[in-house]
């Protein structure tokens, strides 16, 4: 049993075992807990001690603020899983991928001498707009769907761009390509769910600039780990500038755990963590499917399977949101509806989409997903019977 202080919030009791009544269930944020089973029966292997004199400095022996075991098995787990490629690139580790976004949209806008333009496709994760604009920088603008600059008569060559290509897609779990190219264009991959418990590992990534989450990739959102892939010298020294400058390194401590967590995961032992938390979410969507196919209300997306890499099978995709529509005409506001049945999701409208989608979050706890299920299942329930 977990401390009182660590129940799910409709949870009460020194053992969390006290089920709290009309409790509205939490299936908005991305925390990763699904992943907890498998850190529990890891207690041992993958726990850390940090004495009071340990790491004290502010530099590793080399004089950088990089581990280099760190990175020696953040490309070791890389070749394991197949995502990515990572000869000839430089590794750049940021506090979460949230700070290594804000370096690389930093890095590639200083280097262009008009203003540039920050383009992304809708629906998409709400931090680019919201760091483009708390930033405020006059080198560059958020200008939204890059599908519209392409069309536009601004697709000029001269205009500089960035475009952002999440791939899955937070909210709706797709893989994604980049609508844009050309000599004006410069790219950023977000790959924080290019891990085999969200979606078939297709092929190994080999871009200019791709970012990668430890929140998605062993679930501790909490240590604040992100890591990038970078190919230009250039790029990579502008955004270590902006991380010296922001916040001196990545905490030491930080290092050393994520290096001791990512030593479990890419060890031969029989315990495999992509195989448990693919296990879990495929369950998690056969649950979802089976009550939704009951609606004529609601609709999920949907993605064909694929064959993938890493399991050396057809796969479906089993991704960290569903991204639900409500289909009814009157049904304007999607959000509404599951907050009237105690279920908070997040709008369409936080990703640039219609208010008609919801973001449910199928990543939370066991305990979240099984009262998520349960108020899915009261509101299904009230649709007339053959509606
Ligand atoms: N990119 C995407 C697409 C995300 O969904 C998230 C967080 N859920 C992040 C980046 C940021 O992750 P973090 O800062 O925790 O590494």
């Amino acid at each position: 049993h977990k401390p009182s202080c660590e129940c799910n919030n409709c949870y009460t009791s020194t053992d969390c075992s006290i089920l709290l009544q009309d409790c509205p269930v939490d299936a908005n944020s991305g925390d990763p807990l699904f992943l907890e089973p498998f850190w529990m029966r890891q207690a041992e292997r993958s726990a850390v001690l940090v004495s009071g004199w340990h790491r004290m400095s502010y530099l590793y022996q080399d004089g950088t603020y990089v581990s280099r075991e760190l990175e020696r098995v953040i490309r070791k787990l890389h070749s394991v899983v197949g995502n990515a490629v990572t000869d000839n690139r430089f590794i750049i580790f940021g506090s979460g991928s949230t700070q290594l976004l804000a370096a690389a949209v930093h890095a590639l806008s200083l280097t262009n001498s008009s203003p540039t333009s920050l383009l992304t496709s809708v629906p998409c994760y709400a931090m680019y707009k919201d760091q483009a604009e708390f930033f405020d920088s006059a080198n560059l603008k958020f200008e939204g769907e890059a599908s519209a600059w392409k069309q536009s008569e601004r697709n000029d060559n001269i205009t500089q761009v960035i475009e952002i290509v999440t791939s899955p897609n937070n909210p709706d779990g797709k893989l994604k390509r980049a609508v844009l190219d050309g000599p004006n264009v410069k790219t950023v991959h977000d790959h924080a769910y290019y891990w085999p418990y969200f979606t078939p590992i297709t092929h190994q990534v080999d871009e200019d600039l791709s970012l990668f989450s430890l929140s998605k990739t062993t679930g501790h959102a909490g240590l604040r780990f992100g890591w990038g892939l970078v190919k230009d010298k250039d790029v990579y020294d502008k955004m270590n500038t902006y991380i010296k400058l922001t916040s001196m390194g990545v905490s030491k401590d930080t290092q050393f755990h994520v290096l001791q967590l990512l030593k479990v995961i890419v060890g031969d032992g029989d315990d495999e963590i992509f195989h448990f938390g693919y296990g879990t979410l495929k369950k998690r969507w056969e649950i979802l499917n089976k009550i939704l196919s009951m609606s004529t209300r609601f609709s999920l997306q949907t993605i064909k399977p694929e064959y993938c890499n890493y399991f050396k099978k057809v796969k479906d995709f089993t991704p960290a949101y569903a991204w639900v529509k409500c289909e009814r005409e009157e049904d304007t506001n999607c959000y509404e509806i599951f907050k009237e049945a105690n279920i908070t999701g997040r709008s369409g409208n936080v990703f640039g989409s219609e208010d008609k989608f919801v973001r449910l979050s199928l990543i939370r706890s066991q305990d979240d997903f099984d009262l998520l299920i349960d108020m899915l299942k009261k509101l299904v329930s009230q649709e007339p019977v053959g509606a």
